[in-house]
């Protein structure tokens, strides 16, 4: 009996499997009928193995979970780079409009006095002491318009000495506030053409505007 107990239980993987040639087959059904000892045996093989395919099931549902997280994490960094970028390109705009925004251009006529701009001068320093206050003749303004043309001379050429319709200017670089006050001279005092600012605009149609000179001018 010992030894039967032996054979079939060597069997009995291939019989789980259903792998035994039909004689063997049938020995171990035989011997399982009767005894005890070898159906414990099996039964123990057939939890194992239900254990097993639990197993399996359960490391596929872990590696899904994972795969499913990573997209998850890819998405999220995708995101998060596009928000960065979207926060970066705003502090960029705002600093640049705070930037320019504090800057005024005033036009001056083109008969304007000495006296007429050292009237506007005053009135410039009466509103903020501090303000860097630059002034370009008609001539630098007819260069910078001939540098800023460079590729197309032509268009220019005729310009220059007697032949200027361009106007001095002043440019003043002061606070957001004063540029304001200094935007509403315009009118009040003799001798100036047109006062300009970035004021009006908000930042992102000042940017949009400023990108658009670039093109045009390019
Ligand atoms: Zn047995």
């Amino acid at each position: 009996m010992k030894k039967e107990c032996e054979i079939v239980q060597d069997l009995l993987f291939g019989y789980q499997d259903g792998t035994l040639h039909i004689a063997s087959k049938e020995l171990v059904e035989k011997h399982l009928k009767k005894c005890e000892e070898c159906n414990k045996v099996f039964n123990e093989m057939k939890k194992d193995e239900v254990e097993e395919s639990a197993q399996e099931e359960e490391i596929d549902y872990l590696k899904k979970v994972k795969k499913k997280m990573s997209k998850k994490n890819k998405l999220l960094i995708i995101i998060g780079t596009i928000l960065g970028v979207i926060i970066l390109f705003n502090i960029f705009i705002f600093v640049y409009y705070y930037h320019e925004a504090r800057k005024v251009e005033i036009y001056l006529n083109s008969d304007v006095t000495e006296e007429q701009m050292e009237d506007i001068k005053n009135a410039i320093e009466n509103i903020d002491k501090n303000a860097k206050i630059e002034y370009y003749s008609k001539e630098d303004a007819l260069n910078e318009l001939k540098e800023k043309f460079n590729d197309n001379k032509d268009l220019l050429a005729g310009y220059g000495g007697d032949n200027n319709p361009l106007n001095a200017y002043y440019v003043i670089n002061t606070s957001i506030e004063n540029a304001r006050k200094i935007e509403s001279l315009e009118g009040s005092l003799p001798g100036i053409k047109k006062i300009t600012t970035n004021l009006s605009y908000n930042p992102y149609e000042f940017i949009l505007s400023n990108i658009a000179i670039e093109l045009t001018s390019n």
